[in-house]
């Protein structure tokens, strides 16, 4: 299952679009993206939380 990330779904201003298979690898690139481009260290926690509120389950992150 693929997941679409959009930059701007977690309230930055930004076209960053990020898509692929859904797990942790693919948070982990959204992860660097806020940290190089907009100097926001998330932890993996919050991000997960924050795609989790956006209606995706934890279960189907979670798996690698
Ligand atoms: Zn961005």
């Amino acid at each position: 299952m693929t997941l679409k990330l959009r930059c701007q779904d977690y309230g930055f201003e930004c076209d960053f679009v990020l898509e692929g298979e859904k797990n942790i690898a693919l948070l982990e690139k959204l992860r660097e993206h806020f940290e190089e481009e907009h100097g926001i260290d998330y932890t993996r926690e919050v991000i997960t939380q924050m795609i989790i509120n956006r209606g995706h389950s934890l279960e189907s992150i979670r798996k690698e």
